[in-house]
């Protein structure tokens, strides 16, 4: 998972979706912008509907390969997701900032999973799960990391030497840690399937770099070169990439 491209939205469908955000924020009480959230969102969010062309679109953009998931990298992305679940925060529901790109694997599991940590401690508070009546979240930041407004792999480490499992890479006990288990227990970024699609990755990238090398010194023309870098900017799970460079 690497931070995804910031790609804006038109100017249309950006104050449609204002608009429609301030139909929910409206409402006297949470449980009824949840339910109003819930209700809009499934009613506007149509393959017909002209503003949520816009946001698939954009939200296609933004995707790494052939439409992959923002999350795995690995399946297609179809599913217009909400980083902070609109059950848990309707404010949010028909925010740009909070869409990502993501397939079901991803976006099924973690549902209403979410879980924020206070300032003063790394102790993860679940907001998410076993609720009955819709409630308000208690405040703080949240644990998940989020592709869209930060760097995950300030937080990941991607093991290239055999496993290709991903890790937190700060010290255990602190905030930074608890984030990037959460991110990958919640997200199951480390399944068996996805473990497979990385060492393949990696093979399918050295093959390249290796070609390109070769290229390069027996003088292949700029234009080539250009052709081979595009090809390795454009291949799947970019963060096994990411990681290589690093
Ligand atoms: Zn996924």
């Amino acid at each position: 998972m690497i931070r995804l491209p910031d790609i804006p939205l038109p100017r249309a469908a950006s104050r449609q979706l204002a608009s429609w955000q301030a139909e929910v924020d409206a409402l006297g009480n949470h449980a009824a912008r949840v339910e109003a959230a819930k209700r809009l969102f499934k009613q506007r969010n149509t393959r017909k509907n002209k503003t949520f062309a816009e946001v698939r679109r954009a939200l296609t953009s933004m995707c790494s390969g052939a439409q992959r998931c923002g999350y795995c990298e690995d399946s297609a992305a179809d599913e217009v997701e909400h980083i902070r679940p609109k059950d848990l925060y309707p404010e949010w529901v028909f925010a740009w900032r909070n869409y990502l790109y993501a397939c079901g694997p991803c976006n099924g599991p973690k549902n209403n999973q979410f879980a924020v940590l206070s300032r003063a401690s790394p102790k993860l508070v679940e907001v998410g799960l076993g609720l009955g009546a819709p409630l308000r979240p208690p405040k703080g930041e949240p644990a998940l990391i989020d592709p869209r407004g930060e760097d995950p792999m300030a937080f990941l480490v991607l093991d290239l030497q055999g496993t290709f499992l991903f890790g937190p890479s700060a010290r255990k006990g602190t905030r930074d840690y608890a984030r990037a288990e959460y991110t990958l227990c919640v997200l199951r970024l480390n399944r068996e399937l996805l473990t497979v699609a990385r060492a393949e990755a990696f093979s399918a990238y050295r093959a390249r770099l290796s070609e390109y090398i070769t290229q390069r010194e027996q003088g292949a023309s700029r234009a080539a070169l250009l052709r081979l870098t595009q090809a390795i900017q454009l291949a799947s799970h970019p963060t096994v990439w990411w990681e290589m460079k690093r």
